[in-house]
């Protein structure tokens, strides 16, 4: 059996819908579960509902006028969604004289709504094209969490009751992306972007042959396209590249998604639901061959980065320093991404910076710390790429020859990644340049060429 997950953008435009329903319907013969996002736009809608108290009976009106006229607009019968349409009546109205905003469990309930209906959608979509299909709730299919609402981890036991569930086939399961459920039944969702995820785990569970990822670029891409617009697909990675550009901001992919896919060798395939015969990435245990002179075969950037640096002239040859510096942020869960240590200091990155106050008020007993915000980690991702003599050395020159000031660096850790920490106003202007410079984009024309450099 194989995965066929489906993005926001690829259930979410009508030609689209119907492009992804009739890729389903000629895959039947691979046996395919399918996991759906909600149509594009609505968890931003659904998300707006929770936090702003005054917009919500215009976004639970938008809520019901989109679900519906996309219904006539794909020819799915309105009664498909009618009974979620109700509930949602029922869940905005029990909101409507609140003035406070939606958080935890009921926040999540409310964004569930997104997923919960387009899969009710697509499974009618399927059947009205002959491939019978079924609409389920991650979370009733056993896709049970913690009860860390807005960002809930699956619990073990989710595997077998996911693969039990789902077992009898056909008709064929379309099942809710980006949610589940704690073990008393209350919805979750896996973190935003989350329905890769939801796939992935999904894959692992029925030990799927492939884990296909449909979305609307013709791959992983070298680079960002909105940023990079000669970006080409990467044809094979491996699942350390991968996982490295998830992580580094390479938004196709939820950061978690390959770590199911890892554990059961898994493939997992990127594929462009509006060029269907375009290759797309193959994401598999050995890394592919790279264009690139260098190795690399892709860049990756996180923006709004915060630096953290703790100096202590007593770190001089004590042990016992990171040690302490490192239980700290364990403690506060700090998540930290690059690290970097002198003789007396140590500075790393930090994403989240919602629990940041509280560490560094710690981190203070053990020594000065400056806090730096506003900077970006910029990801050079490829199996030996670190370790090609010459990179950093061509890299920095790049850098250096435009004026950008590199704050961090970290090379050797890992085999597949080089990254570098800039401030955030750089980012864009310095994966363009590596672009070029290391090999990634082929027939530029001299005028994007020089559009890249500005
Ligand atoms: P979906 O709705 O299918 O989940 P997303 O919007 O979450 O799609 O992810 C796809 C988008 O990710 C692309 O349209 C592109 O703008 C962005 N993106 C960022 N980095 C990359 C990359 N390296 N390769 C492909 N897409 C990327
Ligand atoms: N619909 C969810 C979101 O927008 C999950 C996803 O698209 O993967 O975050
Ligand atoms: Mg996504």
């Amino acid at each position: 059996m194989i995965v066929m997950k489906f993005g926001g953008t690829s259930v979410g435009v009508p030609g689209n819908f119907d492009r992804a329903s009739r890729l389903v319907a000629a895959r039947t013969a691979l046996d395919p579960v399918v996991v759906v996002s909600a149509l594009a736009g609505v968890t931003n809608l659904l998300a707006d509902f929770c936090r702003d108290a005054r917009a919500r009976p215009e976004v639970a009106g938008r809520m019901i006028e989109r679900h519906e006229s996309f219904a006539i607009e794909t020819a799915v019968p309105v009664a498909a969604i009618r009974a979620l349409l109700d509930a949602w009546v029922a869940e905005a109205g029990a909101w409507a004289d609140r003035p406070e905003p939606i958080t935890g469990a009921d926040r999540d309930r409310v964004l569930s709504f997104g997923e919960r209906l387009s899969a009710a959608l697509f499974a009618a979509g399927l059947t009205a094209l002959g491939a019978e299909a079924r609409a389920v709730h991650a979370g009733e299919a056993g896709l049970v969490t913690d009860d860390r609402f807005g960002a809930a981890h699956p619990l073990p036991e989710s595997f077998a009751r996911v693969k039990d569930s789902l077992l009898r086939r056909p008709p064929i399961p379309v099942v809710t992306g980006f949610i589940g459920a704690t073990l008393d039944g209350r919805v979750t969702t896996l973190g935003r972007g989350g329905s890769d995820y939801s796939a992935a785990l999904i894959g692992a569970a029925l030990e799927a042959e492939e884990i296909q990822i449909w979305t609307d670029t013709s791959g992983l891409l070298s680079a960002d396209p909105r940023l990079v617009p000669e970006a080409r697909a990467v044809p094979a990675l491996s699942f350390a590249e991968a996982s490295e550009l998830a992580y580094f901001g390479a938004h196709v992919l939820h950061p978690k998604t390959l770590l199911p896919a890892m554990e059961r060798d898994i493939p997992v395939r990127v594929l462009n639901t509006a060029r269907p015969d375009d290759p797309g990435s193959l994401i598999t245990p050995v890394s592919g061959p790279s264009d690139s002179p260098w190795h690399v075969k892709s860049i990756a950037c996180k923006k709004r980065i915060t630096a953290v640096t703790i100096v202590s002239t007593r770190m001089l040859l004590a042990h016992g320093f990171l040690a302490r510096v490192f239980e700290v942020f364990g403690r506060h869960h700090v998540v930290v991404d690059l690290v970097t240590t002198s003789e007396v200091s140590i500075s790393v990155t930090v994403d989240d910076t919602s629990r940041l106050e509280a560490a560094i008020a710690e981190l203070e007993g053990i020594g000065r710390v400056e806090v730096r915000e506003g900077l970006a980690v910029v990801a050079v991702v490829g199996e030996g790429a670190p370790q090609k003599i010459g990179l950093a050395g061509h890299l920095f020159t790049l850098l250096g020859g435009v004026g950008i000031a590199v704050e961090m660096i970290s090379q050797g850790a890992s085999r597949v990644n080089l990254s570098f920490v800039v401030r955030d106003e750089d980012a864009d202007r310095a994966v363009r340049l590596l672009h070029r410079g290391l090999g990634l984009d082929v027939e530029v024309s001299v005028e994007k060429a020089s559009r890249a450099m500005r």
